[in-house]
């Protein structure tokens, strides 16, 4: 998954690259607004962090243009070094969804980013290809050797999350909490008798692509070599 983080500060914008690289994510990195404007134009991004003091502008008008007039649901984390809570109000009302007062802890900032991405019924606008399947996060279309594919909507969120993480281990909490959301009890086997049903499915579709159970830990897709 490929993020954008807007920062001016460039020891912080390399810091913040390096360990969101360590976290498993791609990362392109800008200085400004205007910058962040025109990747942000020609790249669909998993998500932005986004720097609010910038030197030609204030990071909550880039979140208004992208939520009021280009109509973008991006995920928007804003990294704000200010003390008044006023920035940060300010900064969730444009449309941000998180935000995060500097300095902080590391492991929070890619906590942060990691729900962000992982919000149910979140809009990434993100295509997804391994092996020979491939999933369009908009439409929830599921593509096997490029032919439409209509799997149960549970299978099609287990699918997801596995893909995009695709090559990493997914908790397996995390596949319950896409699968469920909030939904309140859900029998401990749940996600085994997905998981299960979703690798039928695949196979008898031709699909070449694994799902590894990790044992106690969670699943990991890979391509079925
Ligand atoms: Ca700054």
């Amino acid at each position: 998954m490929r993020l954008l983080v807007v920062e001016d500060n460039e020891e912080l914008a390399e810091l913040l690259a390096k360990g969101l690289r360590a976290a498993g994510f791609e990362v392109d990195g800008v200085g400004t607004s205007s910058e962040a404007q025109a990747a942000l134009a020609s790249i669909r991004y998993a998500a932005v962090v986004l720097d609010l003091g910038l030197p030609d502008g204030d990071g909550t008008a880039l979140v208004r243009e992208l939520r009021n007039r280009r109509k973008d649901s991006i995920p928007v984390l804003v990294l704000t070094a200010r003390n008044g809570v006023d920035d940060r109000v300010s900064g969730l009302r444009a449309g941000a969804d998180d935000y995060l007062v500097k300095p902080f802890a590391f492991a929070e900032l890619v906590a942060r980013v990691e729900a962000l991405l992982r919000r149910p019924g979140q809009i990434l606008g993100t295509s997804m290809r391994l092996a020979n399947v491939g999933f369009e996060s908009d439409s929830r279309q599921v593509l096997i050797d490029d032919k439409r594919h209509v799997l149960s909507p549970r299978e099609t969120a287990v699918l997801e999350i596995l893909m995009r993480r695709k090559g990493n281990v997914v908790p397996k909490q995390l596949v319950e909490d896409q699968i469920f959301g909030l939904s309140g009890d859900v029998a401990s086997n749940a996600v085994e008798v997905y998981v299960h049903r979703l690798r039928k499915q695949l196979a008898d579709r031709g699909a070449k692509v694994k799902i590894h159970t990790v044992r106690g830990v969670g699943y990991m897709l890979t391509e079925d070599e």
